[in-house]
Parts: structure tokens; C-alpha cells; sequence
């Protein structure tokens, strides 16, 4: 059989598809590693159960420096959690891991609370062969839903909140567009977009910009 050419599979939306991958990549006798971030602390990492019964959690890594020293030389397929929790290092390394014809399937939220790019997942989304971006269900109304809501003692969560919160008392939920809330969020709703509007421009530069 010819060496695989290697893949990356970003998941973004639902944590269950990372699941069934793995899922499937077993059953078909690959070596397979799965890691989370250590810094999620919000929910426990499913336990993954395999055809033979052997059952296996994320093994939670602080940093990409860690997760490449985790990583096994015959290690087929290598699995990542809330992959957005990383360091900027993971985007090379899941590249690399691709070009030595592993197969990466990573998950991770692609919008932070406030409905924007989560840091680096716009690039790694980019890097991917492959982005499966599903959706999940509005806790609010039952529609399809792509937005995290955070909710602080039971209220939206204000915009000028950190991104990623440790330990706090805080709670997400999926959201429609319509259900979701920020509380105090800049009325066009788009930080670089607020930016453009007050840089003054030439109608020139305006042009480059879209
Ligand atoms: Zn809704």
C-alpha cells in the first residue's frame, strides 16, 4: 500500500464528529493518539469507546512544545481537542504532522463568545485539506446554531470580557444569530471593521481594503 499522503481535518461546531473519527480510524487498526488542552476545564473530555471495548480519554497538554514531544514516531492519526486553547505553534506543527502523511483531525471553536474569529483558527482552518463546520442546536429556540453564548450568573457576557476566561463562573451555551448576546458590543459589531471606519482613508485605500 502507498505511504498516506497525509491530511488536516479542522472540525469546527460539534465535539461528537471529532469523536466518530477517531472512532472510525480505530476500527480500521490505526495508531491513534487524541490530546485536549490542559486549559479546558469547562467540560470532561468524552471518553472514546472503541469496537474491543478499550475505552480512552484525551490526554490533556499544556503547550504545542509538550504536544510534539507526546506525539509517537508510528502515530497515524493524531487527534486535538479545543484545539483554539492552543499556542500559535500548533498551526506549523499540524502541517507538518500532515506532510509526513499522518492524518491531524483537529476541533475546535472557530468564533469566540462574541461571534469573532477565536486567534489563530482562521489560519488553521485555511492550512486544512479538509474543514467540517457543522451545527449545533440553539439552546434558546431549537434552530441551527454557530454562535457560543456566554452567560455569567445567568446574563450575557459583556464584550470587554476576556476572550478565554480560567476558572470563572461562567457558562456557554449554542446559539442562533438571532438568540445570541453581547452585552455593550460595538453597534457594527466587528472590531476591524471599526477600525477601517475611523482611520481616515482615501477612497484609494478604502478600495484595497475590500
Ligand atoms: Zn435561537
Amino acid at each position: 500500500m502507498p505511504k498516506s499522503a497525509g491530511t488536516m481535518i479542522v472540525i469546527t461546531g460539534k465535539s461528537e464528529e471529532l469523536i466518530r473519527q477517531v472512532r472510525r480510524a480505530l476500527y480500521a487498526r490505526k495508531k491513534v493518539q487524541v490530546f485536549k488542552s490542559a486549559l479546558d476545564t469547562r467540560w470532561d473530555s468524552a471518553a472514546i469507546a472503541t469496537h474491543n471495548g478499550v475505552r480512552f480519554e484525551a490526554v490533556p497538554v499544556s503547550s504545542s512544545a509538550d504536544l510534539e514531544r507526546l506525539v509517537e514516531p508510528d502515530t497515524e492519526v493524531v487527534a486535538i481537542e479545543e484545539v483554539q486553547f492552543f499556542d500559535e505553534g500548533i498551526l506549523a506543527l499540524c502541517d507538518r504532522w500532515a506532510n509526513e502523511g499522518r492524518t491531524v483531525i483537529a476541533a475546535g471553536l472557530d468564533q469566540d463568545f462574541r461571534g469573532q474569529p477565536f486567534g489563530f483558527m482562521p489560519i488553521l482552518l485555511a492550512l486544512a485539506d479538509e474543514v467540517i463546520k457543522l451545527r449545533a442546536i440553539c439552546a434558546r429556540c431549537g434552530q441551527p446554531a454557530s454562535k457560543t453564548q456566554r452567560l455569567v450568573d445567568g446574563r450575557p457576557a459583556s464584550w470587554d470580557e476576556p476572550t478565554i476566561l480560567i476558572g470563572a463562573a461562567e457558562r456557554y451555551e449554542a446559539r442562533c444569530r438571532r438568540c445570541h448576546r453581547v452585552l455593550h458590543a460595538p453597534r457594527n459589531g466587528h472590531r476591524r471593521n471599526r477600525r477601517a471606519a475611523s482611520t481616515p482613508q482615501t477612497v484609494e485605500q478604502q478600495e484595497r481594503l475590500f
